[in-house]
Parts: C-alpha cells; structure tokens; sequence
C-alpha cells in the first residue's frame, strides 16, 4: 500500500550510501558532501539549471518514503539538511533555501529510497515554473560543487 519499488529494486542509494563505486549513470562517490553513520548529503546527478546545486539528503539505511522512515532518523535528516541550507547560503550567497521530499508516484517519488531535496533559491528564479527542466550534470562539474559544499562542513 505504501511501497512502490519493483521487486529486485537494485537501489542506487544504497549503493553511494554503501561506498559502491560504479559508472558514472547517476550518483557517484564524488558527489557526497557529508556522510556520518546514519546520514549522506551528496550533490544530485540531475540539476535545475538556474538553481544549482541541488543537494540530496538521505539515510544510510535503505527506507522507501516517509511512512517507512523512523522519526528519530528524520531529525538526523533535518538537522544535515540545515547545514547544507548553511553551506548554500555561505557558498552560493543564495537568496532562499527550499527542501522538498516526495512519496509514492503521485507525490513525484522517482527514486524509492528516502531523499530530501535542498535547493539553492535566488530572488525571482521561477523555480516552480522549471520543475520538469531537469539535467544531468557532467559528473566533473558536480565533484566541484561537491568540494565547495564539503569545505563548508570541513570550516566547522
Ligand atoms: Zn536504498
């Protein structure tokens, strides 16, 4: 009733959260921010152009959405996400910070496998207009990104 991964999920979160390295088709090692024992922040594979970088944050261990998510692991969650939302504000001098999670196929959920998104936001950027405008991110480009946000956590 809650779940929706297809038997055999090979989970692609699961795989960075768990130190897999592999061909660079979406999240590779390099794009990973922050990681402790129960929480990863890593730079999304696919971006918004006009509203990089997208960072991801998620657990470790592999929970499909918020029904399945433990509450106590959701304030892990919450307590990186402000920190990349510091690191973003810090490094791209943005305007706004938006975090948004999704569950199930009708709430936009494409990869089964718990993420909140934190986005940089800039003054009239039209975010909500250019949703579906997603792009891959040369792997290059991210790991840049990536260094940027980490050096923020490495300050602290
Ligand atoms: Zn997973």
């Amino acid at each position: 009733m809650y779940n929706h991964a297809p038997k055999n999920y090979r989970c692609p979160f699961c795989e960075i959260t768990h130190s897999v390295e592999k061909q660079d088709r979406f999240s590779v090692l390099s794009d990973i921010v922050y990681q402790d024992e129960s929480v990863t922040a890593l730079v999304a594979s696919h971006q918004y152009p006009r509203n990089t970088p997208n960072t991801l944050v998620l657990p470790n261990e592999h929970y499909e959405n918020i029904f399945e998510l433990p509450p106590a692991l959701g304030a892990e969650i919450q307590r990186v996400a402000q920190q990349v939302a510091f690191a973003l504000k810090h490094e791209y001098n943005c305007d706004g910070i938006s975090t948004r999670q999704h569950n199930e196929p009708a709430g936009s959920q494409d990869v089964w496998h718990y993420h909140l998104h934190v986005t940089p936001r800039f003054q009239d950027d039209w975010f909500y207009n250019h949703i579906y405008h997603k792009v891959k991110m040369p792997m290059a480009e991210r790991a840049e990104h990536a260094a940027r946000i980490k050096s923020y956590f490495m300050e602290k």
